[in-house]
């Protein structure tokens, strides 16, 4: 998976559609990935020291890797990335468009 945690994201197909956001968790055994602020979901919550009323929160579900892409800084746009091996063994992302490390 392309995806890491704290990437930027657009969504590209299903539900969520052209919504942006921050990937705050990456399951990489099911290719889901958690976006801030997308597929909210809510939960009923049982009373506890936070929250002593408990009731009902909304948190971000899973969405399938497969329906984000990466937004480059650099051009503001969800772009494709192709990955290089540095001189030292890292591997960088890079920009399809622009060039530039994502
Ligand atoms: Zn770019």
């Amino acid at each position: 998976m392309k995806i890491k945690r704290d990437d930027k994201v657009k969504i590209i197909a299903g539900n969520h559609k052209g919504k942006e956001g921050k990937v705050l968790k990456v399951l990489l055994s099911k290719n889901r990935v958690i976006v801030e602020g997308v597929n909210l979901v809510k939960k009923h919550q049982k009373p506890n020291q936070a929250n002593q009323q408990g009731g009902i929160i909304e948190m971000e579900a899973s969405i399938n890797a497969s329906n984000v892409m990466l937004v480059c800084e650099n051009c503001g746009k969800a772009v494709r990335s192709s990955s290089n091996r540095n001189e030292d063994g890292t591997v960088t992302r890079v920009c399809t468009i622009c060039n530039k490390t994502v």
